[in-house]
């Protein structure tokens, strides 16, 4: 292929070489010479715009995609207004559920000191789920200062142009360097980064335990409430059946009122909506919480796997220089110095800054052992 492409380039190259060489003895017309002399000025353009001494199939891939890409950052920023909505109606109307069907069965089946553990809990996780969330939505991730500071900085951004720290990334959907960056999350319609990480794991945490307790909670009344509505389409089948046979002589069977119909179905929706959630964001609780347990992000689990297999190769192993042991990672993320911080900073809501600046990541005093390490970008 290599060889027939040399061989209908080599005429050609030959030819405007003695076209140029005429045009500069001037035995040419002048149309002739401007022509050959654009024609090298535009190949030189062309190699220059080109020319990338780290180019290969992985930047030509990522210019073809490149479209795709500004498409999808642009729908996922439009769209985070629309995810964060649909979060608050979603969560809301469990809640007004729970409220108006669930509250008004429970208050005549079950013992006094059942409701009450029932209401205790069910607000505590309420409020947490809502705090963590707003504080989610609001805080900003943290990011790098864009003016000149005696901060170390393992890289320059090639789309911000200005010095990166340690743990910073950049995100294309915010369009700015991120600290600690994580992920940019729709539903938050942010950013996760430094100084929003623990909220965002807290609202996951708070919110699939809430649906694990609705789930299981309202597990009884669901297959009651199932069993009604299947019972409630075969009176319709039958009714439909009787009048299409015209022989509809006797007194109706007594059919549902229409608030037990809302009821019903009300308990289906909330049984099916928080069992998929608790399955789904389940999964990725679990997910961040052994991301949390190694000392990394999403973003450094893909780094730090890529840096775990070059320098096994080279016969070195990898150490993650943030990772303190998985007790110690607990306490730095989630800001626990003392024993009673696991009841004020985790259990109750909290609105305690992380450790540090997210720009410089010496251990905190509390970590007995930093390990050594080879140092992870
Ligand atoms: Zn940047
Ligand atoms: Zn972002």
């Amino acid at each position: 292929m290599r060889s027939r492409r040399s061989l209908l380039l080599g005429p050609a190259r030959l030819c405007l070489r003695l076209l140029l060489l005429l045009g500069y003895r001037r035995r040419c017309p002048p149309l002739l010479r401007n022509l050959v002399l654009r024609w090298r000025y535009g190949k030189v353009c062309l190699r220059s715009l080109l020319y990338n001494s780290f180019g290969g199939s992985d930047t030509v891939i990522d210019s073809a995609f490149e479209p795709v890409y500004w498409l999808v950052d642009n729908v996922i920023r439009w769209f985070g207004v629309v995810f964060v909505a649909l979060v608050i109606v979603l969560t809301s109307s469990i809640v007004a559920i729970a409220y108006l069907c669930v509250l008004p069965l429970i208050l005549h089946t079950y013992s006094v000191p059942r409701i009450c553990w029932h209401f205790v809990y069910s607000h505590w996780n309420l409020i947490l789920i809502v705090f963590h969330y707003y504080q989610a939505i609001t805080t900003p991730p943290g990011y790098p200062p864009q003016a000149k500071t005696d901060l170390a900085t393992v890289s320059i951004c090639k789309k911000c142009i200005y010095p990166k720290p340690a743990r910073t990334h950049h995100c294309s959907i915010c369009n700015r360097c991120v600290l600690k960056m994580d992920h940019h999350c729709p539903w938050l319609n942010n950013c996760v980064g430094h100084y929003n990480h623990r909220y965002f794991f807290s609202f996951c945490f708070f919110m699939t335990l809430g649906c694990v307790y609705c789930s299981f909670g309202s597990w009884d009344m669901f297959r009651e409430a199932y069993a009604a509505l299947e019972k409630m389409k075969q009176l319709n089948r039958n009714k439909l059946q009787v009048a299409a046979n015209q022989t509809y002589h006797q007194t109706p069977p007594p059919a549902f009122s229409f608030r037990e119909r809302m009821t019903h179905k009300s308990l289906v929706y909330l049984w099916f909506l928080c069992s998929s959630v608790a399955l789904a964001l389940g999964a990725l609780t679990v997910w961040h919480a052994v991301l949390i347990s190694r000392g990394e992000t999403s973003i450094e689990r893909h780094i730090n796997k890529k840096e775990r297999h070059r320098l096994s190769s080279k016969g070195k192993v990898f150490r993650n220089p943030y990772n303190y042991g998985c007790l110690d990672n607990w306490k730095v993320f989630l800001g626990v110095n003392t024993r009673r911080h696991w009841l004020t900073r985790v259990l109750l809501p909290s609105s305690h800054l992380p450790y540090g600046n997210g720009m410089t990541w010496d251990p905190p005093p509390y970590v007995i052992t930093p390990p050594d390490s080879v140092l992870a970008v």
